[in-house]
């Protein structure tokens, strides 16, 4: 009996095959070549064809649709007759050059809003807060008490305002002040920094805004803090490059949110800036961030304050008197007194020592402050 031939590898090998078992060599071969031809004719027309662009349907008039580009420029154009049923908020892709309509993305565009803001149930109390007893007074009113009891603003016949701006100097304990909010209203804290609305979502931030006050109200009683809100609201004299009109659509609906809210909804903002002085007026106007709380750098019984908060479990030998201590530490905010205790902590464990004595303070109030020194250098470097 002959050996059984090898089964065929590859093209070659299939000619060879079927030339030494069929006896029709060239039928076959250009059937494989024919073949082939085509796959590679249709690979190239891949490589040839421009990519479709991406796009988000905002409005539909029969088989006309106004669309939005990614640069946010918005177009009405024609649908292409063999798209599917498109409706508002489709992603769809286009053509290039005269952005018809060719087909319906099948997926519709929802972020995980999650992955994008900081959501958290803080355990902050009002007694880790020192030296910021009016604010914390102004802030039981303005956005506890309508969370707690609110019929009692209806009984009255007031409406609480939605949100509040708390403004000062870097440090002053603002965020600590709307988590501990958050904390004695038991409400889920979502919090979001204006910079990064603007920087890292570019293109996206008008939809994140919208998103993360549905996703407040999905999370209700919710407190949303918006850090560094001057990123977001800051004035803006002309609108120019596209990267300014991207921040003023982030602010826009961010307004449009703001006065879409009812004041007695369980959802209260509170927005945080230190440079209250750029702001754009529409953002405090009446029926939105309207309660306007300033934080202060702490005055001398504020800081004694403070650092008892901070050194509440720390090991202090009897040479250490709070007392004098913040004498030294003028100017200094809530963060750089909590600074200087961790600092006095770390020149104990460097000496070997299980109490902080009051020499590790001055030490380490000596440090912050030439950290601070070099921090300001550095940034008037960069601005200055
Ligand atoms: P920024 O404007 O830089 O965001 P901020 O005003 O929000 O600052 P916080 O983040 O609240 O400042 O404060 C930073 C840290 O400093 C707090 O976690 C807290 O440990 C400490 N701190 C600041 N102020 C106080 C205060 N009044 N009482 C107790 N601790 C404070």
């Amino acid at each position: 009996m002959p050996a059984k031939e090898a089964k065929p590898k590859n093209i070659i090998d299939s000619i060879m095959y079927r030339y030494s078992t069929s006896g029709s060599p060239y039928e076959e071969e250009n059937r494989i070549l024919k073949e082939t031809v085509n796959r590679l004719k249709e690979e190239i027309e891949k490589y040839q064809s421009s990519p479709l662009m991406v796009c988000e349907v905002k409005e539909l008039f029969g088989n006309n649709s106004i669309i939005k580009i990614p640069n946010g420029n918005q177009f009405l154009v024609n649908i292409s007759n063999n798209c599917d049923k498109l409706k508002s908020g489709d992603l769809v892709l286009v053509e290039q050059k005269n952005l018809t309509i060719i087909r319906k993305v099948p997926i519709t565009r929802r972020f995980n809003i999650e992955k994008f803001v900081i959501v958290e149930k803080p355990n902050i109390s009002w007694s880790d807060i020192g030296g910021l007893d009016k604010q914390t007074i102004e802030i039981k009113e303005v956005v506890e008490l309508p969370l707690k009891k609110p019929e009692l603003f209806k009984k009255i016949g007031i409406t609480p305002p939605k949100g509040i701006l708390l403004y000062g100097e870097p440090g002053t304990g603002k965020t600590l002040l709307a988590k501990a909010v958050a904390a004695s209203t038991n409400s889920t804290f979502i919090e979001v920094v204006g910079s990064e609305l603007v920087q890292k979502f570019i293109g996206e931030g008008a939809k994140l805004v919208k998103e993360m006050f549905e996703f407040a109200r999905r999370k209700a009683p919710a407190i949303v803090f918006i850090d560094e809100l001057d990123a977001l609201a800051s004035k803006r004299i002309e609108v120019g490059t596209s990267g300014e009109r991207e921040v003023n659509r982030t602010f826009m609906q961010l307004l449009a949110e703001l006065d879409g809210f009812k004041p007695l909804d369980n959802v209260k903002i509170i927005g945080a800036t230190n440079r209250k002085d750029i702001l754009d007026p529409a953002i405090v106007r009446p029926g939105r961030l309207d309660r306007l709380i300033y934080v202060p750098i702490p005055n001398k019984e504020a800081r004694l304050e403070i650092l008892r908060i901070h050194t509440k479990n720390m090991n202090l030998n009897n040479n250490v008197h709070l007392e004098s201590l913040v004498e030294k530490m003028e100017g200094f905010s809530g963060a750089e007194i909590k600074a200087s205790c961790t600092e006095a902590g770390y020149f104990a464990i460097r000496s070997n020592r299980e109490t902080v004595v009051k020499e590790d303070f001055f030490k380490a109030i000596d440090k912050v402050k030439e950290d601070e020194k070099i921090e300001r250098e550095e940034h008037l470097g960069m601005f200055g």
